[in-house]
């Protein structure tokens, strides 16, 4: 699809063809070459260098992946700790571990992997002598650390439903839950249940899906089947329905990978995060004794909840998107309006190139052309983006992935450019498992809003229309791909989409559920409830297309009453209202932060850790120290060595949390508990 670019030669044969040409031709050569655009440069899609070197037990927590185990998503445990905030451990492989080392953890996570006899031996001695130890979907020969016995035979795509009353199962949601892939059986030999294997929504096992147990002088947990796999599967798709066009909606949309894969009666729920929840409940009944598990909140300050604004526009004009940032200015929140130009020639494009300079320049050529000529000039665009919204590409893929050339090369052309960072595709359409995340990668994307809960499918057999994560998600997490990489992109489901909700005379609106725009602004408004008061804590990435304020009339009107009551119900929570962008930033911030130096002094009871940031950003993160640890609660708070108050307190799962916001810069806090 790649054309070589026009030379000056070419480009003085064509200014002699006709009229067209002739205003650009006014400006130069170097108008023209500018407007033929670009194409994206291509990197490697994948994060690389994900383990730690050396392994000095800086940190309480070290994830043990082996790169050769039939299961690849290993590496995955490590995008959970961190989308959970555990920024405090290390990775290393199988084949490099040894007894010294992971005798200077507290805590050691093990992928699911076959073992060797001599491995086992070394994790039975590590638990025997206190370690703490994790196993995701374990090999056998560790059945005696666990407490559990095998019996024959696994259990596959079932539920599990935690305890509420064993104490890793506060603050988890006591419904049945979906898990991906295959669980072992086990019967119980002494441990603890803390969550049991069911065979379908209602239907118990005598099985556990998770287990507590004491060995010797250490603590384990087992999981019967694998999180990471079981994650993935359920925020990525079923790999099984890839490239197919399952769900009653025209074109393969990632949609389609959810067929008969999320349990409609469970899409309220977001699954996925409160199983991460569980094992990071877990994570801190096994702390005890050991230091303590330092945190970063999920969200900017003490929020609870982001909602992201984004609004797909296919060439509509200037002012209709005006129109929807000003609404979103209303309260004092930012937009990302993904935008689909009309696609022309490299000489149309020219034209249209220096109109926008004889626009932005010549301001009473605007009135002149301003009628016929309504995309946003460079100038519009950049004063957008000064504002603080974003203008990012949406584009089109009905004719394969190459489509994406053609559009990066027409929004660049225009003068649009630099292509932001976050996506959303036309229509949604997805090719592979992870091949369009593969693609969007290596073009430098690195938040993607494809997976979009729309569509006849989301209906249940009863008629009713349920809203919620079609993902199991209200969290930004990397995508992994099918043999276990790491992709450079963060995945953030859009949890309501007005072509969904609201019936309008739109092509290729759906509408599906017949609301009115007051019914859908109750849908998001039940969304940011659920988040806010009752501990889902989901960033919601929202749709509000651009289009309708177009046509103007009832569709203009809907989208208005949507748009408007939406971000009216945020605002009064006090939820940040952010771009795509902002939203990205942000994760990135987090992400990339690490607890390091993270030190116990057991005779003081006291804690000491470093806060390190990848770069320095005029922003905040939130750290979250537990309020209590080993029978003490923390008596005193300092931060760079100034006594900090600790009454800010939020509580996550099983633990209570004293909440401090720094800036993103290093710093080093301690807290002494009495
Ligand atoms: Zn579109």
């Amino acid at each position: 699809m790649k054309k070589r670019p026009l030379s000056r030669r070419d480009f003085l044969k064509l200014a002699g063809v006709g009229t067209a040409i002739v205003v650009p031709g006014a400006l130069g050569y170097g108008v023209f070459r500018s407007a033929q655009g670009e194409y994206p440069v291509e990197g490697s899609p994948y994060v690389e260098n994900l383990l730690t070197e050396p392994l000095d037990g800086s940190v309480p927590i070290l994830l043990i992946v082996n790169g050769d185990s039939p299961n690849p998503f290993g590496l995955y445990l490590g995008e959970i700790l961190r989308a959970e905030g555990i920024n405090c451990f290390h990775i290393t492989d199988l084949s490099t571990v040894q007894a010294g080392s992971l005798e200077k953890y507290d805590i050691a996570i093990l992928a699911e992997t076959p073992l060797s006899a001599a491995q086992a031996e070394m994790f039975e001695a590590f638990v025997a002598r206190g370690g703490r130890f994790v196993g995701m979907r374990p090999d056998s020969r560790l059945a005696p650390i666990f407490g559990w016995e095998r019996s024959d035979g696994t259990l596959s795509e079932g539920y599990i439903k935690t305890e509420s009353s064993h104490p890793a199962g506060e603050g988890i949601d006591p419904s049945t839950l979906q898990f991906h892939g295959a669980a072992d059986l086990y019967q119980l030999a002494g441990a603890q249940t803390v969550a049991w294997l069911y065979t379908d929504r209602d239907t118990a096992s005598e099985y556990p899906a998770a287990a507590l147990n004491e060995f010797g002088a250490g603590m384990t947990v087992a999981f019967a089947f694998d999180l990471a796999k079981s994650i993935a599967l359920m925020r990525q798709g079923n790999p099984e329905l890839a490239n197919q066009d399952v769900d009653g909606l025209n074109g393969v949309r990632t949609v389609d990978m959810f067929k008969g894969w999320i349990d409609l009666e469970r899409i309220e729920i977001p699954q996925a995060d409160e199983q991460q929840r569980l094992f990071v409940n877990l994570l801190s009944q096994l702390s005890r004794g050991k230091r303590p598990l330092p945190r970063l909140w999920y969200f900017p300050e003490d929020k609870k909840s982001v909602l992201i604004a984004t609004g797909d526009s296919h060439s509509n004009p200037q002012p209709f998107i005006e129109q929807a940032l000003e609404i979103v200015e209303k309260y004092g929140g930012h937009m990302t309006v993904y935008y689909s130009p009309q696609i022309v020639s490299d000489v149309g494009r020219a034209v249209r190139v220096t109109r926008f300079w004889l626009t932005d320049h010549v301001p009473v050529v605007s009135t002149v052309l301003g009628e016929e000529f309504g995309s946003p000039t460079p100038f519009v665009v950049e004063g957008w983006r000064a504002r603080g919204h974003d203008i990012a590409l949406h584009p089109y893929a009905d004719a394969g992935l190459e489509q994406w050339l053609v559009y990066w090369k027409e929004f660049t052309g225009r003068g649009y450019g630099p292509v932001s960072e976050t996506v959303r595709t036309h229509r949604v359409l997805w090719t592979g498992w992870m091949e369009t995340a593969r693609l969007q990668a290596s073009y430098g994307i690195r938040m993607n809003f494809d997976y979009y809960h729309v569509g006849p499918s989301l209906q249940k057999p009863n008629g009713e229309w349920p809203n919620g994560h079609l993902i199991g998600s209200g969290r930004p997490m990397r995508f992994i791909d099918e043999q276990g990489r790491i992709l450079n992109l963060y995945q953030q489901h859009t949890h309501f989409a007005d072509e969904h909700l609201i019936p309008m005379d739109v092509p290729g609106w759906g509408g599906w559920p017949q609301l009115s725009a007051q019914e859908a602004v109750e849908v998001v408004k039940d969304l940011l409830n659920r988040s806010v008061k009752q501990s889902d804590f989901s960033a919601l990435g929202g749709q509000f297309h651009i289009d309708p304020f177009q046509l103007g009339g009832d569709p203009a009107e809907k989208a208005t009453v949507f748009l408007d009551g939406s971000l009216a119900y945020a605002a009064e929570l006090g939820v940040p209202i952010w771009s795509a962008q902002e939203w990205l930033e942000f994760t990135e911030r987090r992400h990339e932060a690490d607890f390091k130096d993270v030190t116990w002094d057991a005779n003081a009871s006291s804690l000491t850790l470093s806060l390190i940031p990848r770069h320095e950003a005029d922003s905040t993160l939130t750290v979250l120290i537990p309020a209590a640890h080993t029978d003490k609660a923390i008596s005193a708070l300092s931060v760079d060595g100034v006594t900090t108050p600790h009454s800010a307190r939020l509580v996550l799962g099983n633990v209570e949390y004293v909440q401090v916001i720094v800036s993103t810069q290093a710093h080093t806090v301690k807290a002494d508990y009495a």
